[in-house]
């Protein structure tokens, strides 16, 4: 159990007045209709900061009642509000300005971010703030380029399409990257005139209420944007059976993907789920292994491997396995792993006790499976749900390292035979988010980055994502691709108009 609140405490290290200010303001509220209000039960849970296990904040727990509320104030945004007559030119200002405000804090965020998820600070301030400022602006571009289209109907009629907004949007967003995913959501769906309730993972609210202070702050009318903490039976399954949400957007767990399905029927919401993955990063012996062992490191020990889209099972071409498993275990070796805060940190803690007493549940697995560890294999000392980096060699594509979800940091690396081997085993899993490969022959790299069954394909590199590309699943990995032009499909429907000439 987490002892009592006390700030400085919990954020040891933070070098931010502007976070210690926010975490000293008391009990953090939902954002309903513009204003912060706490829970109508009253009732709050804690954020712990993983790195050290202190109660960094009191966060409102939001349930049905408080999500009756946003829907009345988004609804009526949406339907009579002022954002509802907004037009392009200004939805697109409201966005940038946004992005702005990210980049303006872009320090406080980080350290934010860094602290309730246990991220480096460094890639927090590298990646995460500056790529949500990104999307924010990306979309800010879309919102007067959403054309509908005069279609060439019979002479007596005049035929056209409007894309319009498809309503109230329910957002629900996992604890691995909280302020990007709650940009991915946020973003498109604003862009194209819905407006939305947003719930963030319950270990990672803060960064998405400062958010939502910013968007205040940008003048947003009320009800545009409404946040609702708390967990996921309650607030999160309110929002999922809500029979005045017109869409939901979800990226989690493929358990909770089908719990939302499931309620989603009610009223036959639009439906997008970005699940997880169990990608395969391909290795032949002609790929440039000064670039490929530190990128499949990287590929999945980034974020502690908590990344949906981490290359958890590495494939390597017989020939090369030993050498290529040893050269990447002396890296492992080599990585920090340490505290957020301090800048020489690479990797962080797991974002929970109950992620952590996870991981260590599939390094038990990975031993008595059989699969043999060449770094790692066990848990950090002292105070923090830290987990060593593990790699396990030896490992048969059929075991549960293998084939299941794990959302921490460990490898699998997997011998393979040829290229047919390499495409069947890696397609050879239930998931299909994402997949690499690492090869000097061209035509070998588009053959296999064809085959292969997944919703992104990396050649010669590792992780590359940009708000300008689709992102989303094969198979099981979901469905509804988020980012880019395809976003926008995502957060409009469109009108046939028949006008007798
Ligand atoms: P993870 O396994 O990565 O923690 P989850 O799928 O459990 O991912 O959670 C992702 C998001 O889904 C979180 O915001 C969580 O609160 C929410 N959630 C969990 N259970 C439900 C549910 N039954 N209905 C709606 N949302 C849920």
């Amino acid at each position: 159990m987490a002892a009592a609140l006390s700030v400085e405490t919990a954020a040891r290290g933070a070098k931010q007045p502007a976070v210690l200010e926010f975490l000293k303001s008391g009990p953090k509220k939902l954002l309903i209709n513009g204003k912060f209000v706490p829970a109508k039960s009253g009732k709050t849970f804690e954020s712990i900061n993983p790195a050290n296990e202190e109660v960094l904040a009191l966060v409102a727990e939001g349930g049905k009642a408080d999500v009756d509320e946003a829907v009345k104030a988004a609804r009526k945004a949406f339907e009579e509000g002022k954002w509802a007559r907004v037009g392009p030119h200004q939805r697109a200002k409201y966005l940038f300005k946004i992005a702005e405000l990210i980049d303006q804090h872009a320090d406080e965020l980080a350290e934010l971010e860094s602290l309730d998820n246990g991220k480096a600070l460094t890639q927090a301030r590298a990646i995460d703030i500056p790529a949500a400022a990104e999307t924010f602006r990306y979309y800010a571009g879309w919102c007067s380029k959403i054309y509908g289209e005069t279609n060439p109907s019979d002479p007596s009629m005049f035929n056209y399409t409007l894309r319009e907004p498809v309503g109230v949007c329910g957002q629900i967003i996992p604890w691995n990257f909280p302020l990007l995913m709650a940009s991915w959501k946020l973003a498109p769906a604003l862009a194209c005139g819905n407006t939305a309730i947003l719930k963030p993972a319950e270990q990672t609210s803060l960064t998405a209420l400062r958010l939502g202070e910013l968007i205040v702050e940008a003048g947003l009318p009320d009800g545009v944007v409404n946040i609702i903490t708390g967990f996921g039976p309650g607030a999160g399954s309110a929002i999922a059976e809500h029979p005045d949400i017109d869409k939901v957007a979800f990226t989690g767990s493929g358990e909770v993907g089908r719990l939302i399905l499931q309620a989603s029927a009610g009223n036959l919401k639009k439906v997008s789920l970005e699940l997880g993955g169990k990608s395969p990063n391909i290795i032949f012996p002609d790929a440039e292994m000064e670039a490929a062992v530190p990128n499949a490191m990287m590929g999945v020990f980034y974020n502690s491997g908590q990344v949906c889209c981490a290359g958890t099972r590495i494939f390597v071409q017989r020939d090369i396995y030993d050498k290529f498993v040893d050269q990447l275990t002396k890296y492992t070796e080599g990585m920090t792993m340490g505290d957020p805060l301090d800048p020489k940190t690479k990797m962080g803690p797991v974002v929970s006790k109950e992620q952590f007493d996870r991981v260590n549940g599939y390094l038990d697995i990975g031993k008595q499976e059989g699969a043999r560890v060449t770094t790692g294999g066990e848990l950090g000392n002292g105070k923090g749900y830290y987990v060593k980096p593990t790699i396990f060699v030896d490992v048969n594509n059929d075991m549960r390292i293998a084939r299941e979800e794990i959302f921490g940091p460990v490898a699998a690396a997997i011998p393979f035979k040829d290229e047919n081997d390499a495409v069947f085993q890696g397609n050879n899993t239930s998931y299909g988010l994402a997949a690499a490969v690492w090869t000097r022959d061209v035509s070998r790299a588009h053959k296999v980055a064809r085959a292969l069954k997944a919703g992104t394909v990396w050649i010669n590199c590792y992780g590359m994502i940009d708000p300008i590309s689709p992102f989303g699943g094969y198979k099981q990995s979901g469905f509804g691709r988020e980012l880019g032009k395809y976003a926008i499909d995502l957060y409009t429907q469109v009108k046939t108009v028949f006008m007798k000439l």
